[in-house]
């Protein structure tokens, strides 16, 4: 029913506000981390036209297991198998190197589920939307431009998903680029 799913986005909402509490954005302004999640929900609903509870509230939890203490078996236990399993299919694999991490990104992107494409090309809207915005605590020119380059790279992979958030990528990249 739709009051199931108000629910399960209203509870995931709370559940990242509480696990991210202490941490920050990478921005001057030390922004609270919750505006990402926030802010990718609503990037789904404005631009991408998505009303699908379970992807919403994948997009609201989308970085509680990447960032927090959160567990992979918490997040099936409190919003049950589907939201599951897009949060695993966008959460790296910690234990490996960061450049490890960023190719893999690029390799497995195109085989991931169009939920889990989602949730991939609403956050990378959002962070290269935040990079335009203000660049990070110690970032150069270079560094920015490194991070559109290999966005261009995981979007191309998520390809064929939704076409209004695809043209909002595509135009930021090309100004940046
Ligand atoms: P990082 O992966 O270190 O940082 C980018 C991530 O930080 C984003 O994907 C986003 O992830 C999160 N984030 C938090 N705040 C912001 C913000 N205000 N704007 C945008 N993103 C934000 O960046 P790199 O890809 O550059 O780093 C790759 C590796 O290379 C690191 O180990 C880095 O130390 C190293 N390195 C790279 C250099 C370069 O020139 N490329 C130079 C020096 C070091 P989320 O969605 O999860 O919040
Ligand atoms: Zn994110």
């Amino acid at each position: 029913t739709g009051v199931a799913g108000i629910n399960l986005i209203v509870k995931a909402a709370d559940f990242a506000a509480r696990r991210h509490r202490t941490q920050k954005r990478k921005d001057h302004a030390q922004t609270p981390y919750i505006n990402h999640p926030v802010g990718v929900a609503y990037i789904l609903t404005s631009i991408g036209r998505v009303t699908d509870p379970v992807v919403l509230a994948a997009a609201y939890l989308h970085d509680t297991v990447e960032d927090t203490k959160t567990t992979i078996e918490e997040i099936e236990m409190e919003f049950g198998k589907e939201v599951r399993k897009i949060v695993e299919e966008v959460t790296d694999d910690k234990s490996l190197p960061k450049a490890t991490r960023k190719a893999l990104q690029v390799e497995k992107a195109p085989h991931k589920s169009p939920q889990a494409k989602l949730v991939k090309l609403a956050d990378k809207l959002y962070n290269l939307r935040d990079l335009e915005r203000s660049t990070p605590h110690g970032w150069d020119k270079k560094r920015v431009k490194e991070y559109f380059k290999w966005s261009r790279d995981v979007v191309a992979g998520c390809k064929g998903t939704n076409d209004a958030l695809e043209a909002a990528l595509d135009d930021i990249i090309n100004r940046n680029l």
